[in-house]
């Protein structure tokens, strides 16, 4: 069984208001009050960043956003930098979602740059990468992921690979209601594994967290979560809902 303590992060995307994202951190606090068997974060919108922080804070669950941009301040009109992420309360930051690069023009490069920025201000970045449907038919998902990788750890030393988490969310599984079977998700997971082991060596490779993202709900969570490389989920839909997320993240191996 891996030793790795499991991640679970709520990406809640383009959703609620300031208030309702406050009222939803609020019922998850006190749902998952005592709850210590994983790391635990919600991504919420960048207005509700701060709301989300001063209802959790001093709780374990951690606050991320959903993206950020290289540059730390400057004439980047509707850009939010890494370091007012952390002056708002930030721990993680979503990098490379798939809807950034279908609908945001975000490249293996840019990727990587946001990778790199977050590191650099103290923030823990969570890395997503996924094969498209087509790719997959096509038997091209080793080679896209490994692409991806390639992108988006370009930036990264080994100094710093034990603050990232990537998470793997093939694309034909993201709100779908479709999810990886456990063997599909861990023969990707294993793959991603072998390719850190190769540019940082064995012991960075086995504590590296990689969460799988797509379609996750508390009914396959268990068994996703059961395999040996997965270490936990990246939630969207299901992180909207209190209880719903509340039983993801209770389906963590102890
Ligand atoms: C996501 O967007 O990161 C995601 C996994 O979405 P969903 O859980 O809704 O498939």
């Amino acid at each position: 069984m891996a030793k790795r303590r499991q991640f679970i992060a709520g990406n809640w995307k383009m959703n609620k208001t300031v208030s309702e994202s406050r009222e939803l951190a609020e019922k998850l606090r006190a749902m998952l009050d005592g709850f210590d068997a994983a790391d635990i974060a919600v991504c919420p919108t960048f207005v509700a960043l701060a709301a989300v922080a001063d209802a959790l804070r001093g709780s374990r669950i951690a606050v991320g956003a959903q993206n950020l941009y290289w540059k730390e301040s400057g004439a980047f009109t509707g850009e939010i930098s890494g370091p007012m992420l952390v002056a708002v309360g930030c721990r993680y930051a979503i990098v490379g979602h798939s809807e950034r690069r279908q609908y945001f023009g975000e490249t293996d490069e840019t990727v990587g740059r946001r990778a790199a920025a977050a590191l650099a201000c103290g923030l823990h970045p969570i890395v997503c990468l996924g094969e498209t449907l087509d790719e997959r038919r096509k038997g091209a998902t080793f080679d896209v992921v490994r692409r991806q990788m390639q992108g988006a750890f370009s930036g990264i030393g080994p100094e710093a690979i034990g603050r990232v988490t990537i998470a793997y969310e093939p694309v034909w599984a993201i709100g779908t209601g479709v999810n990886a079977t456990p063997e599909q998700a861990q023969e990707v997971h294993g793959f991603l594994r072998g390719l850190l082991t190769e540019k940082y060596g064995a012991a960075a490779a086995e504590a590296l967290r990689i969460q799988y993202g797509g379609s996750v709900k508390p009914e396959n969570a268990r068994d996703l979560l059961s395999q040996p490389d997965i270490d936990g989920a990246l939630v969207g839909g299901a992180s909207l809902k209190a209880e719903d997320f509340a039983a993801i993240v209770r389906s963590c191996r102890l």
